[in-house]
Formats: C-alpha cells, sequence, structure tokens
C-alpha cells in the first residue's frame, strides 16, 4: 500500500540520544529543558518574536482564539474548505463561524468576498493557508485594519513557508501550527501559536497550564495543553533535518507536476510568485477528466493507493453543525465545486520518484480511456 503520508522520523539512535537527557532529569512534562529548548528553535526557525508550544495544533488554535476574549456569539470569518479543527475551534468559543467562498486559482479565501461578510458582530478573520499556497496576506491585513478585527492565520500546513522572503508566521495578529504527525515537521503531535510580540504570552501559557503562575497564585481558569518532554525532543530532532525533507518533497513534487501537466482534465495549483513552499501536499482537481473525482480515488485503491479527499467534505456541511444552520452563511459554490472534484496524492520525503511514476501511470490510464 502507498499511503497518501508517511511521518518523517529522525534516525532511532539520534532520537534516543535526545531522550537520554530526560532519563536523566526525569523531568517528562511542564515546560522542561526539551521545551525550552524546542521553543527558542523555533522562533529563530520561523522568525518570530515569540512561540508558544502546545500538545497539539488544535488546542494552540482554541487557545490562542480563548486569549483574544472576543465576546459570546461574535461573528469569525473563515473558509469551509479546510479541515475540521479550523470551524470547530470557533464554535467551541462560542463564536459563530461565517464561511468565505475560496478563490478557484490557489484554493485560499477569496478576499473579494470578505468585507461583504462584515456585521457589526464580526471580531476577527481565520484564514488558512491551505496546502501551504500563502492568504493573499496584504488584502486581508488592509481588511482588517480598515474594520479593525484580529487576523489568526491557520498556518497548519505551512510550516517554514517563506513570502517574499517573510516568513508566514510573521503574519496577522497570531499564526498557528500543527506539528502532527502527518505535517511538514511533526513532534509526533503537537503545534505552536506564533506570535508578532509578547501581548498574548501569558495568557496563553495559562490557558495551557491552568492559569497556575505560581504555586499559591492560580491566575486563570485554564486547561491543559503542555507539550511534553518527549514530543518536544523528537520536534528538535526533526528540526536539523527539516530543509532536507523538503527538498526531497520538492523533487516528488516536480516529477507529478512534470507527468501530469499534460493529462487533460487534471488540475494542479499554480505555484505562487515569490512563495518558497515547503510541498506539503500534491492536491489535484478532476475537471473535465474522464471521470470523476470518486471513479480515480476508487481505481488508485484498487491499485494499492490511498489518496485523500482532503477537503471533502466542506466543514460547512458538517452534519454536526445541521443545528446551527441557520446562522451559517453557507453560499460558497467554488468551495463546493473544488470540494467534490480534489484529492491529494501521496506526497512524503521517504516516497520514491518510481512510485510517483506508478501513481501517474494510473492516472494517464484512466484519462485516455
Ligand atoms: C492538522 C490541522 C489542524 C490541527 O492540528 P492538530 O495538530 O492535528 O491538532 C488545524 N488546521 C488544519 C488546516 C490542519 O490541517
Amino acid at each position: 500500500m502507498i499511503y497518501v503520508t508517511r511521518p518523517s522520523m529522525p534516525d532511532f539512535e539520534e532520537y534516543c540520544e535526545e531522550i537520554k537527557k530526560i532519563w536523566n532529569s526525569k523531568w517528562l512534562t511542564n515546560m522542561g529543558e526539551e521545551h525550552e529548548v524546542l521553543q527558542k528553535k523555533l522562533e529563530e526557525y520561523l522568525g518570530c518574536s515569540d512561540v508558544v508550544l502546545f500538545v497539539n495544533g488544535h488546542l494552540a488554535l482554541e487557545s490562542v482564539i480563548a486569549a483574544m476574549n472576543f465576546p459570546d456569539g461574535s461573528e469569525v470569518i473563515t473558509t469551509p474548505f479546510t479541515f475540521a479543527s479550523t470551524p470547530h475551534a470557533i464554535v467551541r468559543n462560542g463564536l459563530i463561524p461565517v464561511f468565505c467562498d475560496i478563490n478557484p486559482e490557489n484554493y485560499t479565501m477569496d478576499v473579494d468576498k470578505i468585507e461583504e461578510l462584515i456585521t457589526e458582530k464580526t471580531v476577527a478573520i481565520v484564514p488558512v493557508h491551505v496546502y501551504g499556497n500563502v492568504c493573499d496576506v496584504e488584502r486581508i491585513d488592509a481588511i482588517a485594519k480598515k474594520y479593525n478585527l484580529k487576523v489568526i492565520y491557520d498556518a497548519a500546513h505551512a510550516f517554514s513557508i517563506k513570502y517574499k522572503g517573510v516568513s508566514v508566521a510573521r503574519f496577522g495578529d497570531a499564526s498557528i501550527f500543527s506539528f502532527h504527525a502527518t505535517k511538514v515537521f511533526n513532534t509526533i503531535e503537537g503545534g505552536a501559536v506564533c506570535l508578532p510580540d509578547d501581548s498574548y504570552v501569558d495568557t496563553l501559557n495559562n490557558l495551557k497550564n491552568y492559569g497556575i503562575r505560581d504555586e499559591e497564585n492560580i491566575v486563570a481558569v485554564g486547561g491543559n495543553a503542555k507539550m511534553n518532554e518527549f514530543q518536544a525532543a523528537m520536534g528538535i530532532c526533526n528540526l536539523k533535518h527539516i530543509d532536507e525533507e523538503i527538498s526531497k518533497r520538492k523533487v516528488l513534487h516536480d516529477r507529478y507536476v512534470e507527468r501530469l501537466e499534460t493529462v487533460q482534465g487534471v488540475k494542479m495549483c499554480k505555484l505562487q510568485k515569490e512563495v518558497e513552499y515547503n510541498y506539503s501536499y500534491f492536491p489535484v482537481v478532476f475537471d473535465g477528466f474522464s471521470c470523476s473525482r470518486d471513479d480515480v480515488f476508487d481505481v488508485l485503491y484498487e491499485n494499492g493507493i490511498c489518496a485523500r479527499k482532503y477537503f471533502y467534505p466542506l466543514v460547512s456541511d458538517y452534519q454536526c453543525y445541521n443545528n446551527y444552520q441557520m446562522s451559517f452563511q453557507k453560499n460558497t459554490p467554488v468551495a463546493k465545486y473544488i470540494s467534490e472534484r480534489v484529492i491529494t496524492l501521496p506526497l512524503y520525503s521517504e516516497l520514491s520518484l518510481g512510485e510517483v511514476d506508478k501513481i501517474c501511470g494510473i492516472i494517464t490510464r484512466i484519462g485516455s480511456k
């Protein structure tokens, strides 16, 4: 079976060497040495003032929204073309997601459609750098300033990416990253909030550790969302190899493009100008192809290849949101069109060029029927 992704892992010995320190200190969690080291290394690598580490990307997002303390029932403009985490983080904070359509070129939020969704209840925009395509950060910034809105980027797909030479972690009021096993950079599970200054750092540290400032002072009603030392150790090891991982992915990405660009009805994302990519996903949209996306998915599966209908369904169509339907704006035709036609193909650093050729060969064969 060829899976859609496989985690990047350091050599076993390298990880053992790193976690020996944990055996010596017997400090397993609660912001130990490994946590401290990873945080500093990420601040440097991502080029942002402050990084607050979390047990996963979802709780990073949920916590940074909570840190901004919006009134209950406020509206947050976001995209329906994302992972469950994005809208859930908004709803679990007692806020209402308002879904903005995406653009057909790179599937990020269509910035021409944001302003018409703004009401007196709007407090924030949560755009997603989906598949590592960078949102129109300049226009989003201008809109946010004009209406006095916060911007929190869901940058779960965008680790290491730069736009015009600037790390994506530097845009908006905050960005969140996921370090889940399936992401380009992983800490097994993990995540972080990246901030342009330290204004939310104390609040985020409270939210991830019960609001405990010191033994006798519990200053906030926080939860528990701390990254543990084994996760941080994995991150320290993986970070050493990240640039090499991304170069391997680029070779595979370029091979996919070379093999598929002449196939009728297979549409790939056009690479954006001035973006340094991480090649995290390889989405293709079947439009005007010889058969449907679902048929392609099934044929690939029969041939031992797991693609993924990512993202399908749209988050705004989740059954858990049926009760909320009345207050959701759900008119997002482009997102619907893309989600019915897209799959992501296998892409991970250990995938071989031969495997990419095999996958492209199957797609080419279906396409010529
Ligand atoms: C993976 C992901 C998250 C959540 O991250 P976890 O680390 O899995 O909790 C959030 N948003 C998007 C777009 C993601 O892909």
